[in-house]
């Protein structure tokens, strides 16, 4: 294996600089895992004005990189600057386009529910930009990998533009699919405006139904392209999961691949986390039962360490499975526990979880807003993590419970399926149980998981200590998941243009 690889890593979003879900948080920590496996990787990234915040609160300034760089782009010379920072605990080198006129706004790609009119434009210029910077700075990659559909374009310049080209022209590209639900779809018109020529629409290519569909560009382009979970990259390939998609994923002649999400144990470990009140280790968790007061106490609940709580994080969308906890959420208040929600998304669940608190305030919490910090101290103080997604490409919040001692509760699918595993007697007995599962997308079968969770908490604390103590003992770190990106980075920098 070739640890001299250089890798250009191009991503919407990253964390701590940028976030809206698990993407960034797989930004902020793969690079800096491959970096210590031997790989110069350099990552590039739109500067929103979140990421001027965060520079803000931290007292620091990312150093300009490029003062006046220029991108023929739209039909006229763009102009903008790159900035440079190092992701923390690392000399990984983040590269952000600064451009506010694409990037300078409240949100990252969309507001009050509306895309921005602009996005196909915003993420062409990302995709290119960052094969441009790649040439002025002289880095020239072995791979470019591109993730989500937000940077899938550079695979289809890399192959079409810069084919030929001395910086770029032996590039291989990998594409991630971290969720196969945004594709980036917008009308034939905006094609002129990312330079792509009208050959390119057609349906082995970028069209799809009439429109452009960017990440299926990227796949059909792309040298390998591969998912998050072992069980999502087999669900994408099927009509169930697939999104229109699945033709074109099914034969695409095996350059598909699985690879699970790790956790960065160094922001999401209940023994160093400094977000919440007390910390805990499997050996010495007396300090979860202070968490779950102080979550109690910071969200008004009533006091009180016996009872179950309940919570999940996450974006309200359907994916997320929130029409089945609104479908049975009459059954949940007829049970002894308290439910924590901490989440944004669609308005008709705001709507519904402001309502039901309202009506309940000693029993629900509802906080429909994004809360880092807060997200800590649920997965800290929380007994149970309900988790029902319709589809759910690895998840994250998942394998923080699990290193929390928060029992998950979740469907079957995807990465779930492929990190939790279901208490049942034989995997108790086992020492392998982790959380509960249930397989039916209905009401019915999450309340049986539910109900299954609560009576193993109030009828048999040891076997619920035992099961938090497996929880808690799993492995989710990178190491394993870098090795296995390297692995296909190697092979995908062996393997001869198509
Ligand atoms: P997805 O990427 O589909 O949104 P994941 O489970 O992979 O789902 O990752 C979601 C990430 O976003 C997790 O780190 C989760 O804690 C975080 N998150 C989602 N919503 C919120 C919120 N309202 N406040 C804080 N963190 C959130």
């Amino acid at each position: 294996m070739s640890p001299d690889l250089k890798v250009l890593f191009i991503t919407p979003e990253v964390v701590p600089f940028s976030k809206t879900g698990g993407l960034a948080d797989v930004s902020g920590a793969l690079p800096v895992e491959l970096s210590r496996l031997g790989v110069e990787i350099k990552v590039v990234t739109p500067f929103y004005r979140q990421c001027s915040e965060y520079f803000i609160s931290q007292r620091k300034k990312p150093i300009t990189a490029v003062d006046s760089a220029k991108l023929w782009l739209g039909g006229r010379l763009q102009r903008y600057r790159v900035l440079k920072a190092n992701l923390p605990r690392s000399k990984v080198d983040v590269y952000f386009l600064d451009f506010p006129a694409l990037y300078g706004r409240d949100s990252l790609y969309h507001e009050h529910g509306e895309d921005y009119w602009d996005n196909f434009f915003r993420f062409a210029f990302l995709s290119k930009a960052a094969l441009e910077l790649s040439r002025n700075i002289g880095f020239n990659p072995d791979i470019v990998h591109s993730n989500d559909w937000q940077s899938a374009l550079a695979p289809v310049y890399l192959k079409t533009n810069y084919a030929g080209d001395p910086v770029l022209g032996g590039a291989r590209s990998i594409l991630t699919i971290h969720n196969l639900a945004y594709q980036g779809i917008f009308d034939k018109g905006f094609l002129d405006s990312g330079d792509l020529k009208s050959t390119l629409f057609h349906s082995g290519a970028l069209e799809f139904w009439g429109k452009i569909n960017v990440l299926k560009g990227g796949i059909v382009f792309s040298d390998a392209v591969n998912t998050v979970s072992k069980t999502y990259a087999k669900e994408i390939q099927t009509k169930e999961f697939g999104y229109g998609l699945d033709g074109v994923l099914s034969t695409s002649g095996g350059k598909i691949s699985g690879i699970l999400n790790g956790i960065d144990y160094s922001v999401w470990n209940p023994e160093l986390d400094e977000h919440i009140p007390a910390n805990y280790s499997v050996e010495d968790q007396l300090g979860k039962m202070k968490c779950k007061l102080a979550l109690q106490e910071k969200l008004s609940l009533p006091l009180d360490e016996n009872v179950f709580v309940l919570a999940t994080i996450g974006r309200l969308a359907d994916q997320k499975g929130f029409d089945l906890i609104r479908a049975g959420f009459d059954e949940l208040l007829k049970l002894n526990m308290q439910f924590i929600i901490l989440g944004t998304g669609m308005p008709e669940y705001h709507r519904f979880f402001e309502y039901k608190a309202a009506r309940h305030p000693d029993m629900i919490s509802a906080n429909l807003f994004f809360d880092e910090e807060l997200a800590h101290l649920i997965e800290a103080g929380a007994d149970g993590f309900l988790m029902p997604s319709r589809f759910e490409p690895c998840g994250l919040n998942q394998l923080y419970s699990l290193r929390y001692g928060t029992i998950p509760i979740v469907r079957t699918t995807g990465g779930l399926k492929d990190t939790i595993v279901n208490a049942t007697n034989q995997s108790i007995d086992s020492g392998k149980a982790t959380g509960f599962g249930f397989k039916n997308y209905h009401e019915r079968a999450m309340l049986k998981a539910i109900k299954a969770a609560l009576n193993l908490y109030y009828d048999d604390p040891a076997v619920w200590q035992g099961l938090m103590v497996n929880a808690m003992s799993r492995d989710f770190s990178w190491t394993s998941s870098a090795q296995q990106y390297l692995k296909l980075y190697s092979k995908t920098s062996l393997a001869k243009p198509e």
